[in-house]
This record gives structure tokens, C-alpha cells and sequence, in this order.
């Protein structure tokens, strides 16, 4: 496994629509292995392959961070979303920034994991965030276009909070 590039905003494949996996290639396999091990050499807590320049339909995600359960999402849909959350968020694509952005407070999406098998994940508060935010990239959305207020640095709001 190897650690991948991380294309920042700016960076045109991060606008662009994705194409659905349809079959797990061992060259997938490697592309699901080296955005985990990228996610979790840059601390974050979510990955779409986009942001690693591949235009296809693969997030990765692990709000703990420590890297036991993360969760593979392979052409996710979401099903349903409800409730509300307010919340700071940010993203390896936009560095030193940070940024309000209400969000869904649950989220049901169904997707295959790294084996192709079919799944229904539920996820609330911020599992619930990344879901949604590692969804967005797979459509060329990023979180700075849901921004309310002004995205700030990200040392100056940890110092003010
Ligand atoms: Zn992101």
C-alpha cells in the first residue's frame, strides 16, 4: 500500500462527476488500501477517491482515527436523511482551513463495502457529517460552497474557541 497525492482545491478533478465501480479489480483493492492509508497519514477522518485523482465512486472513512473500523463506501446512495447539525468541518482537499456548514444529523445510505457486498449504513452526528461530505466530492461538491460565514484559517478558530 502506498500513500497517494492529496489534490487540493484549484484542482479541476475535485469539480468533476464520478463513474460507479462495477466490478472490484485488484487495482481497485490497491486504490481502497492507499486512500486509507493516505486518510490516515493526514489525520483525516474521510477520503473520496477524487481527492486522490481517481474519478470513480469510493470513499473511505473513520471518525476515530484510529484506524480499526474504518468504513468503505463503493457507489454510495444515500437514502435517507433527517435532523440537523451546525458544526465546523474541513477537508484534506482545502488545508489550514476551516468552516460552518449545517448538515443532515442522520444519514441511511446504502452502498457495497470493499467485498462488493451490498450494505445499509446508519450514521449520526459526525459520522453523519463525513458521509455526507465524502458523498458531495463524488458529485464535484466540495464544503466551501456550503459554507456559512467565512471560511477561516484553521489555527485562528481553534484559538478562539
Ligand atoms: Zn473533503
Amino acid at each position: 500500500m502506498a500513500i497517494r497525492k492529496i489534490r487540493t482545491i484549484g484542482d479541476e478533478i475535485l469539480e468533476h462527476q464520478t463513474k460507479p465501480v462495477k466490478i472490484l479489480t485488484p487495482r481497485i483493492a490497491i486504490l481502497i488500501g492507499d486512500m486509507l492509508d493516505t486518510m490516515y497519514q493526514a489525520q483525516g477522518v474521510g477520503l473520496a477517491a477524487p481527492q486522490v485523482g481517481v474519478l470513480k465512486q469510493i470513499v473511505v472513512i473513520d471518525v476515530t482515527q484510529e484506524g480499526n473500523t474504518p468504513i468503505v463506501l463503493i457507489n454510495p446512495e444515500i437514502l435517507e436523511l433527517s435532523g440537523e447539525q451546525t458544526g465546523q468541518e474541513a477537508c484534506l482537499s482545502v488545508p489550514n482551513k476551516v468552516g460552518n456548514v449545517t448538515r443532515a444529523n442522520y444519514v441511511k445510505v446504502k452502498a457495497y463495502d470493499q467485498h462488493m457486498k451490498e450494505r445499509i449504513i446508519e450514521g449520526e452526528d459526525l459520522l453523519a457529517r463525513a458521509i455526507q461530505h465524502e458523498v458531495d466530492h463524488l458529485s464535484g461538491v466540495l464544503y466551501v460552497s456550503k459554507v456559512e460565514g467565512e471560511l477561516m484559517d484553521a489555527q485562528e478558530a481553534e484559538e478562539r474557541a
